[in-house]
């Protein structure tokens, strides 16, 4: 079959133990903006989003919020819809792991690695972190997450494996023969190191716990939550199906064109998934591309910093089209870029407001006013300048340019390249002045007025057609507004200069975008403020406290590990410690001053004797060692806390506690219904005895 018109792209399916925020947005921007494109160059586009739904991560925050991990799942896969709903995202199907045609496919896919050899039986103990729901190579009992810096856990089970190890070489060979495979070359660098350093064999399945995907065959495992995740990109286009159109469908749209992930991923897609697919002897996705991290003045966003930016702040206040534009053209796709509201009003005002926004009002209400609404005829021999023809020119380069940057994916570029155009074009009008040849009498002035409105008006279009995968709602309007019609039914490849329709109509001439003020700063924070006790109310019963090891950090108040996700906790309740808090009292920043936290080092840690949830532990403070008594039994055992950086309370008045003087705090979460403990830690190394504040 001929596959050449096809086009298939994928964000990865997000994992719903975290609530959508801009991250997932910038993702799915980007795969909106380069499928809406190829809809527009006549490509049968499938685009393919959806949620992650397994895993002991969401078992547990369900049975923390006291209900099923599937309504928990249900509830966050909601939002995810809604927020993409909002947001106009032009997305084919949305899968979600937890629906039958997934887990039929995901199964299928199972078996077939199973009847070619490729999955054994096997014993395992290692470190495990929960968070990441991946097994630490070399890690000790006790050791940190390298990736994220939670405590990990021992676990030991009967395991599948997949013969991961025997793909080393066919992966080398693959990247080798395919130099688009991986995107940006950085990543490709970081992936080919990788699998030279050697792939040890996978395991594959789980029995600690339930909520999978049952393993064919052996209903006590449960298929590995990234072999399940992964599977989605073939079984949404009906991988396993017994479906005839279904069947068709998969032998029309796969291999997959583009996966599209956040660089945190890029070993999953890039080593893992190729494997599990060679293994099954399934054609493997044309590029897998990696963007990098949003990062919000200056640091990642992420749960564990509470710094994290919703959606909607920008486009309830601002609209879909500028967060798409500030993503698309602020961000060098591919490296880590930085988002702020600031930035955004600036870039809108910039670009939009005044760049586009100008050239389109006034071209078109000029129109209006000198030629009744109609395009004027452009008099090539009479009223030519060079200008005009430079214009036309750099119009033809840029349409070229665009093409070319926007589908090597350097979306900044490509839109620099347009509006680059567009401040010729301006500059063109205030050096022309048709305003001023408007007023002259005779026909050759008419005929000069006409020629340099039609080529503003012409350049206006090209910008238009060319920005409209990244401005789907302005560059619809201002098509209306050329008397163009509906720009969706616009064929990209017959873009060139001079097709705008002479004598055309044009449409109701209104402004498409308004200047922002400075208030509008304002109300993005605000909303931001707004959003986040009503969250942190919700994710009290919604979502699982983050796992231990995920706290706070510097600046960041230790206690707000307690409310959950940490993106969720207002700031006023994090101020306060544990102990101290007043119900709904806020407190001055004078007050929190006076509580000293300080970063501490276990030394020495034991049970109190007749005391089931008291530990004595004596704690490194950089200026002496305390001794302080806490009641985090339950939770944590002595041996494992030696050698642990936790934060103290270092000003408190000293007390008993069975007989032992405790000199300090232990600052830890409280967590789910039983109030379990979760100590305070940090995700970078920090020196002991620093202050928090
Ligand atoms: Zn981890």
């Amino acid at each position: 079959m001929d596959k050449g018109n096809k086009f298939y792209i994928t964000t990865p399916i997000y994992y719903v133990n975290a609530r959508p925020h801009i991250g997932h947005a910038y993702t799915t921007i980007v795969c909106d903006a380069v499928a809406r494109r190829k809809r527009m160059l006549g490509y049968d586009t499938y685009f393919l989003t959806g949620t992650d739904e397994h895993g002991q991560k969401i078992e547990r925050s369900a049975t923390t919020a006291g209900t099923t991990p599937q309504k928990f799942a249900d509830s966050v896969a909601a939002e995810f819809r809604a927020l993409f709903e909002k947001m106009g995202i032009s997305y084919n199907d949305f899968i979600r792991t937890t629906e039958p045609r997934h887990k039929q496919g995901a199964q299928e896919l199972w078996k077939r690695l199973q009847e070619k050899g490729f999955i054994y039986k096997g014993t395992y103990t290692g470190q495990y972190c929960v968070h990441d729901e991946a097994y630490i190579d070399g890690a000790k009992p006790g050791d940190p997450c390298p990736d994220c810096g939670r405590i990990t856990e021992t676990v030991s089970e009967e395991n599948y494996y997949f013969k991961l190890s025997a793909f080393a070489d066919k992966l080398l060979k693959h990247y080798q023969q395919n130099p688009d495979f991986i995107r940006p070359e950085t990543r490709r660098n970081e992936v080919i190191a990788f699998v030279k350093s050697g792939l040890r064999d996978l395991s594959v399945s789980r029995s600690t716990f339930k909520w999978g995907i049952p393993v064919p065959g052996d209903p006590k495992h449960v298929m590995y939550v990234w072999l399940d995740a992964l599977s989605n990109y073939c079984t949404a286009v009906g991988l396993g199906s017994k479906d005839k159109e279904e069947q068709q469908k998969f032998d029309r749209y796969w291999p997959a064109d583009v996966h599209m992930i956040g660089k945190e991923i890029i070993r999953f897609h890039a080593v893992y998934w190729p494997a599990f697919l060679m293994a099954a002897e399934l054609p493997l996705p044309r590029a897998v591309i990696a963007h990098g991290w949003l990062l919000f003045e200056e640091s990642k966003m992420s749960k564990s910093r509470g710094n994290i930016v919703r959606a909607e702040s920008v486009i309830d206040v601002m609209g879909n089209d500028t967060l798409r534009y500030f993503l698309l053209r602020e961000i060098a796709f591919g490296q880590d870029g930085s988002f702020s509201f600031d930035a955004v009003v600036q870039r809108y005002n910039s670009d939009l407001a005044n760049d586009l926004g100008n050239l389109s009002s006034r071209t078109l209400t000029m129109i209006n006013r000198y030629f009744g609404g109609s395009v004027p005829y452009p008099s090539p021999l009479v009223a030519k300048r060079d200008a005009d023809d430079t214009i036309r020119d750099q119009a033809q380069r840029t349409i070229a340019e665009f093409n070319q940057l926007f589908d090597e994916y350097q979306f900044n570029r490509a839109l620099e390249s347009a509006w680059t155009l567009v401040a010729s074009v301006n500059k063109y009008l205030v050096e022309q002045e048709p305003w001023i040849v408007s007023e002259k009498e005779g026909e050759e002035n008419k005929a000069r007025l006409a020629t340099i409105l039609y080529t503003a008006a012409e350049a206006l279009r090209v910008v238009t057609a060319l920005a409209y995968p990244v401005l789907p709602e302005s560059a619809a309007k201002i098509w209306l507004q050329l008397g163009l019609g509906d720009i969706t039914k616009f064929d990209l490849r017959e873009l060139k200069w001079g097709q705008l329709p002479l004598g055309g109509k044009l449409g109701k001439v209104e402004p498409v975008f308004p200047r922002a003020d400075k208030s509008t700063i304002e109300r993005m924070q605000q909303m931001e403020q707004e959003r986040k006790p009503a969250a942190a109310a919700q994710t009290s019963t919604a979502t699982a406290p983050v796992p231990a090891g995920e706290g706070a950090r510097p600046g960041q108040p230790a206690t707000q590990a307690a409310h959950g996700p940490t993106e969720a906790a207002p700031a006023a309740k994090a101020a306060a410690p544990a102990a101290a808090a007043a119900p709904d009292g806020k407190i001055s920043i004078d007050d929190f001053l006076k509580v000293e936290m300080r970063v501490g080092l276990v030394k020495h840690a034991e049970k109190v004797k007749g005391a089931d949830k008291l530990l004595r532990l004596e704690v490194d403070i950089g200026s002496e060692v305390r001794q302080v008594v806490a009641g985090i039994a339950v939770a944590y055992e002595p041996e494992k806390l030696i050698g642990r950086k936790v934060v103290i309370v270092a000003n408190l008045a000293p007390r008993k506690l069975r007989g032992l003087e405790s000199n300090g705090m232990i600052v830890a979460a409280s967590a789910g219904e039983d109030g379990k403990p979760v100590l305070a830690s940090f995700l970078e190394d920090v020196p002991i005895g620093a202050k928090l504040k």
